[in-house]
């Protein structure tokens, strides 16, 4: 699949994820902490009598469904009777439980007796104010309430709740702690309300429902934006490396064809070469002459340049055959060609016309240049040792182009003062026109 497909799909799917997160937040955040005797929470009811009252308190065995218990309050001994319940949320009494998000309270109590309220706390341990040897020192935060006859449950908001009064006095603690906390709720209380009327109480806890949020809703938000800022720049990461890598792979797929380019020129250059080339002197083949002629006769035309062509023909060669052998012969007629070629101008084209004859074109060049030309070769073959020691000479007939004249003609020339060059005793230079 190419990658803007898949980078379409996956902003897709990113895009709806983000719906979802967006609209199903609430059901996604939403927490329920529920309190009631089927979650096995550690309970126990206390009294005055740690502050020198005579109350009494028991725990009712009844349904299986629900705390209940009564309190016989006795205005003797202490002036504030009265008696309480507790849960504790968590095994440990300084590591409670973080309710910051949470927003309501749902409670099922029925209440009888001669008060008309109850009270009760969520207990926040705190390091500031708290011991942890001393139970008295977690922060009251507190909630009053008057309960009806046939209410099933009563709701109360977290902002419902204040920090006892009394407590805030006894524990001296200083107005910026005063507020309510609920980061580190250790337990949940009711106790009989602040009427502290003697007489017999009684209490059925069904169930206690703190409802919120696992974290806040900005937290949330600034997770979803986190997590697009994360995978954008991961994307963009990835495209970087790909678009690199791509720009490498083009790189190198140009190269291999120019490098494949290259090798296919210079393969169609050595073979073009090679049919113009004769294989055993490595001097032009007659195709080989072919262009310089057609070049030189266009520069006549258009330019009157001269052009000449000196003919060669090894004299008697046939008896250094026989004599040496034909190996012999084929390695002096290369290693005349490789001579001339040395000595010749770069314009100048050698060619091998056939057996151990050869033709010289001279572009540019009056015959009697070319003449000269012819005689350096001359004198050079017959003063060179082929192997360290063979001698041979060699003939050469010159001749020009002239108005009128083909190239048929020119070469005829030059083939007969060839012959004519024979004729008077070989080793020897002669132009037509020369008798
Ligand atoms: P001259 O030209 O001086 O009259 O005598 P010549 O002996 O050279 O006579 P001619 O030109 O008629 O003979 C050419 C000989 O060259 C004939 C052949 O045996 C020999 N020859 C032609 N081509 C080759 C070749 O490729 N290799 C060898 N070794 N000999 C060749
Ligand atoms: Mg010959
Ligand atoms: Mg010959």
């Amino acid at each position: 699949m190419p990658t803007k497909m898949r980078f379409e799909k996956a902003l897709l799917v990113l895009v709806v994820l983000t719906a979802l997160a967006v609209l199903g937040q609430k059901w996604v955040l939403q927490e329920t902490f529920v309190i009631d005797p089927t979650e096995g929470l550690d309970n126990r009811l206390y009294n005055d009598r740690l502050s020198g009252g005579t109350s009494q308190s028991e725990m009712i065995s009844g349904a299986a469904d629900s705390y209940v218990w009564r309190c016989d309050l006795h205005a003797t001994g202490y002036a504030y009777p009265h008696c309480g319940f507790e849960v504790r949320l968590t095994g440990s009494y300084t590591q409670g439980i973080n309710f910051s998000n949470y927003r309501t309270v749902k409670i099922w109590l029925d209440y009888e007796g001669p008060n008309d309220s109850v009270r009760i706390f969520l207990r926040n341990y705190n390091s500031r104010y708290s011991v942890a040897s001393d139970d008295t020192t977690t922060k009251y935060n507190q909630l009053e309430f008057s309960p009806a006859k046939d209410q099933a449950y009563y709701e109360f908001s977290f902002g419902d709740f204040f920090v006892a009064n009394w407590w805030l006095r006894e524990k001296n603690i200083p107005p910026q702690l005063s507020h309510p906390e609920f980061n580190n709720i250790v337990s949940f209380e009711v106790q009989t309300g602040s009427g502290h009327l003697p007489g017999e109480h009684r209490f059925v806890l069904r169930r206690v429902e703190l409802v919120g949020q696992r974290f806040d809703t900005a937290d949330w938000y600034l997770g979803i934006i986190v997590v697009w800022v994360v995978i954008v720049l991961l994307f963009l990461a990835y495209r970087v490396l790909e678009l690199t890598g791509e720009v490498r792979e083009r790189k190198k797929r140009e190269q291999e064809l120019m490098d494949v380019n290259l090798f296919l020129d210079s393969r169609s250059r050595e073979l073009e070469a090679k049919t113009k080339t004769d294989a055993l002197t490595g001097a032009f083949n007659r195709e080989g002459i072919e262009e310089s002629i057609k070049n030189g006769l266009w520069e006549w035309r258009h330019s009157a340049k001269p052009l000449s062509i000196v003919m060669m023909d090894i004299d008697h060669f046939k008896k250094i055959n026989d004599q040496y052998g034909h190996a012999v012969g084929d390695d002096i007629l290369a290693g005349i060609s490789a001579l001339v070629k040395e000595h010749i101008r770069a314009t100048d084209l050698f060619a091998r016309w056939g057996g151990e004859e050869f033709v010289l074109v001279c572009r540019n060049t009056r015959i009697h240049y070319a003449q000269h030309i012819a005689e350096k070769l001359r004198a050079m073959i017959a003063e060179h040792k082929f192997d360290g020691e063979l001698q041979v000479t060699a003939s050469f007939g010159v001749a020009t182009l002239t108005g009128g004249r083909s190239v048929e003609q020119l070469f005829k020339a030059a083939d007969d003062a060839l012959y004519q060059a024979k004729e008077k005793g070989r080793n020897r230079v002669l132009k037509e026109g020369d008798d």
